[in-house]
């Protein structure tokens, strides 16, 4: 069998050509884009779509243009956490627009070119041996897609929802000019703080990312009814994991449940109940991130 490298030329596909005109359109696309943020975790399920959301809306509330993609090309669920799922999509150009939330914020996700949401995305594969190399490149050619042919217009951050682990960042490193910041969502347990380290040593020894948080979700609980919270893992042991790494933990959001009917409804958790520690944990983390984003 030949491989890629054996051929001598590319039977007039012009191969190369393509990948330079959707490099160059994908510039083209984010030269108006002030600042890249991953948005990622080590494991599933420890709130990492649901902090990039309720993240994008308190920038956008404090006045920022913000925009989010949804990195999940396999599951995605942005456009329904968003509540912009109903949105039409709208072509502009030889581009899409992207939906946008009642805060402003621009979304762009699979889940709204999905027909219904039980829909599964396929992927064709030449063979079954050969799915998970072709998969593992449909996806990055996905992803690149869903940003360079999205009309995002002038923003200041771009956040990307990454799927969980560690080998998705270099593959959106792959995909866009630079990343300027990377947040890592754990929950204080064991299992999900020990796939972070990993992940965090990937960013400052490999990729140079040069501003890099630690986000502590679901560590303690706020009492509806006296305010007070209570631990719901032992508590420092994010902070002892984040000295260790030698960065910040940049924002601890505690678990309300008021959060997780919000995404099921697609409403915005921030805007709708502003006074909640949660909403206020947001707030936070959005002028931290700007001034973070301003320092570079
Ligand atoms: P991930 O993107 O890491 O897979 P999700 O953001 O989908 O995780 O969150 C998993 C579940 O946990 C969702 O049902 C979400 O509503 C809920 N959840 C996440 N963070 C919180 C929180 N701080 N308080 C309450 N529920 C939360």
């Amino acid at each position: 069998m030949k491989t890629y490298h054996d051929i001598a030329t590319d039977g007039g596909s012009d191969v190369v050509g393509q990948v330079e005109a959707q490099s160059d359109r994908l510039a083209g696309r984010l030269s108006d884009v002030r600042r890249i943020v991953a948005v990622m975790s080590g494991k599933g399920g420890v709130g990492k779509s649901t902090v990039a959301v309720n993240l994008a809306a308190a920038l956008a509330h404090t006045g920022a243009r913000v925009g989010i993609v949804d990195g999940d090309i396999n599951g995605p669920s942005l456009g329904r956490m968003a509540g912009v799922l109903e949105a039409p999509i709208r072509r502009k150009g030889a581009g899409v627009l992207p939906a946008e939330t009642s805060a402003g914020v621009r979304v762009m996700s699979m889940d709204l070119f999905l027909a219904d949401e039980t829909a599964p995305v396929v992927w064709d594969a030449p063979s079954q041996t050969d799915g998970a190399a072709w998969r593992g490149l449909r996806e990055a050619g996905a992803l690149r897609e869903l940003i360079a042919d999205t009309e995002w217009g002038e923003l200041d951050v771009l956040l990307v929802d990454l799927p969980p682990g560690s080998d998705r960042l270099p593959t959106l490193a792959g995909v866009v000019p630079r990343i300027d910041g990377a947040l890592v969502v754990t929950i204080p347990s064991a299992v999900s703080m020990s796939v972070v380290g990993r992940s965090v040593r990937l960013m400052q020894e490999h990729l140079h990312v040069p501003s890099v948080g630690l986000i502590e979700n679901m560590g303690a609980y706020v009492c509806p009814h006296c305010g007070e919270a209570d631990d719901l893992f032992p508590s420092g042991s994010v902070d002892a994991l984040a000295r260790g790494l030698g960065v910040r933990v940049v924002a601890r959001i505690p678990f309300d449940p008021a959060i997780g009917m919000a995404a099921d409804e697609g409403r915005s958790f921030p805007q709708d109940h502003p006074e909640r520690p949660a909403a206020k944990a947001f707030f936070n983390l959005a002028n931290d991130v700007q001034s973070m984003m301003d320092q570079l």
